[in-house]
């Protein structure tokens, strides 16, 4: 059987554990770098509140003199000096008390309440330019100092240049991410990441990388996905050849015995006179899913060697008593069937056995079953040999030397067994033409059978020259193209329901 699923089904496993694979380490690589982004932001972010603690101190000196034009002008230098700040206010009771802005502005549109948190997140509703801002705190004696940092420079913060990882800003429980305002945490979300500032209370919020991304793979390890699936289509193929290629013809062939492969097909024996039908020989064809009929030339070799005729010939005897004995009614009395018997098969132990069984499997008793033995392989002819052949002759079985001529097992064993009939060899056959020279082999071979006592089958019966020879020696039953090829059961049936009056064969 050629094993074509096996190597797909590695090849689809293989490709499936390299993909995941894949997507296992792309996972783990978006995982740190979406870890690795989020710490740069965090110390981004760190850097920005150094700046506005810097400034606070700026802010503090004021506080503790007064908010005068030189005292307005060093706030108004600081928030210009350090790059990412917008304004320094400083609170006194509720109130502005001085400012970097001109006129003591305030960005806000009201003072926040005074509280212990030195950090947050101002919407844009509440500032003057609508936008949102972070808002840097500190306390010092009556005074609250205000440092205000706009949304672009958190944004800018934030920015990794990267489509995939976006971050936002966690103060309190107030956000601000790459867009829009400050929105409230959303604390439902249980696949975010979040690093901390040891420094400042603020976390980087970030998504964590889903476990399976097919777009990831795509993106990120196309390359390698390409690869896997070369690999694995070379893996299917080296895989098919080793696979088929291991399996002998031997285990081809048995597997083609067990599903049935090996059907029986039928050609008639008639009589040269008049066309009539005497019988049927049974001939192995392996009906081959894909090949169609193979013949037995090139698997009976096989099926000898390795011991798989007996098997096969089982197989072909259950098949053909199924078969004949679905016709019987239409079977004229005295039918003869012809099994070809390898040598191997004939001194196993079981023959005699078998054979008993096999015209027991019959529903009439009024078939003729004929044994082949060939002459073409050596036959190893001892008593036993002969003993067994002898007790199915006893019991009703007839037994026809096949291929008579081309033997080289020599003759000395016909005295011993009870043969019925010889058929002579196509090859012989096959030269009689026109020429009268051309029968000179057959004639001898006729003679030798004659004098033995021998009645005779001619095979390869081909032409009317070879039918007219045959009968003028009185050569009665041909088997031959001339009249019938090897036939499947369904024209068999068809072949006895063309010629209603089958000749009744008297032994
Ligand atoms: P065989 O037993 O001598 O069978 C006769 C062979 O001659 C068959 O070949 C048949 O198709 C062929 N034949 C019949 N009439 C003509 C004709 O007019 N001209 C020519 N050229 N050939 C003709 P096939 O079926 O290919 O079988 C070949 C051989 O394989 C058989 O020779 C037999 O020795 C062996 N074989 C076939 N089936 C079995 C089987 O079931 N068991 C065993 N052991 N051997 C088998
Ligand atoms: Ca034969
Ligand atoms: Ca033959």
């Amino acid at each position: 059987m050629r094993h074509a699923l096996l190597p797909v089904l590695a090849a689809v496993c293989l490709f499936i554990t390299g993909a995941f694979i894949l997507n296992l380490q792309l996972w783990y690589s978006a995982r740190a770098e979406s870890y690795a982004g989020a710490r740069y932001a965090a110390k981004n972010i760190n850097a920005i509140l150094d700046e506005a603690m810097l400034a606070t101190r700026t802010a503090i000196e004021v506080s503790a003199k007064s908010c005068n034009v030189e005292g307005q002008y060093q706030l108004g230098t600081e928030a210009a000096l350090q790059p990412h700040l917008r304004t320094l206010l400083i609170v006194k009771q509720a109130k502005v008390w001085c400012s970097s802005l001109p006129g003591n502005g305030a960005l806000l549109t009201s003072i926040p309440a005074m509280t212990n948190t030195p950090l947050f997140l101002v919407p844009s509703r509440e500032t003057l330019n609508k936008k949102p801002v972070l808002i840097y705190q500190t306390h010092h004696a009556d005074s609250q100092i205000l440092v205000t940092i706009s949304d672009q420079h958190v944004r800018g913060a934030l920015d990794m240049s990267s489509r995939e990882r976006t971050y936002s800003l966690r103060v309190g429980n107030n956000e601000i991410g790459m867009s829009g305002d400050v929105r409230p945490a959303d604390e439902s979300l249980t696949q975010t990441g979040r690093v901390a500032s040891k420094k400042y209370p603020f976390s980087i919020m970030y998504p964590q990388p889903p476990l399976f991304d097919i777009q990831r793979i795509f993106r990120h390890g196309l390359a390698i996905l390409i690869f896997l699936l070369l690999i694995t289509a070379v893996t299917a193929y080296v895989l098919d050849k080793l696979m088929n290629k291991s399996a002998t013809p031997q285990e081809i062939l048995r597997g083609a015995i067990a599903r049935g492969e090996i059907v029986p097909f039928y050609q008639p024996v008639v009589d040269g006179r008049d066309g009539s039908l005497r019988g049927v020989e049974v001939l192995a064809r392996w009906k081959h899913p894909t090949a169609g009929y193979i013949s037995p030339a090139s698997f009976i070799p096989i099926a000898e060697k390795s011991g798989l005729i007996i098997p096969l010939t089982q197989s072909l005897m259950k098949q053909v008593a199924d078969n004949m004995n679905a016709i019987m009614t239409k079977l004229p009395e005295g039918f003869h069937v012809g099994i070809n018997f390898s040598a191997s098969h004939i001194t196993s132990p079981t023959f005699v056995e078998e054979c008993l069984k096999f015209r027991d499997s019959f529903h009439s008793g009024t078939l003729h079953l004929v044994v082949e033995v060939t002459e073409r392989e050596p036959l190893h002819v001892d008593e036993a040999l002969v003993q067994r052949l002898n007790i199915l002759h006893e019991n009703g079985f007839v037994i026809a030397l096949d291929d008579f001529g081309t033997g080289y097992s020599g003759l000395s064993y016909l005295h011993d067994l009870h043969i019925d009939y010889i058929k002579i060899d196509q090859s012989f056959v096959a030269r009689v033409n026109a020429d009268p020279d051309s029968t000179r082999i057959l004639d001898c071979v006729l003679d030798l059978a004659r004098k033995l006592s021998l009645s005779i089958v001619a095979e390869g019966v081909e032409t009317k020259e070879q039918l007219d020879y045959l009968n003028q020696n009185n050569i009665t039953f041909l088997q031959g193209y001339y009249f019938y090829r090897p036939v499947p059961f369904t024209e068999l049936v068809k072949i006895l329901l063309s010629k209603p009056r089958v000749k009744v064969v008297v032994e």
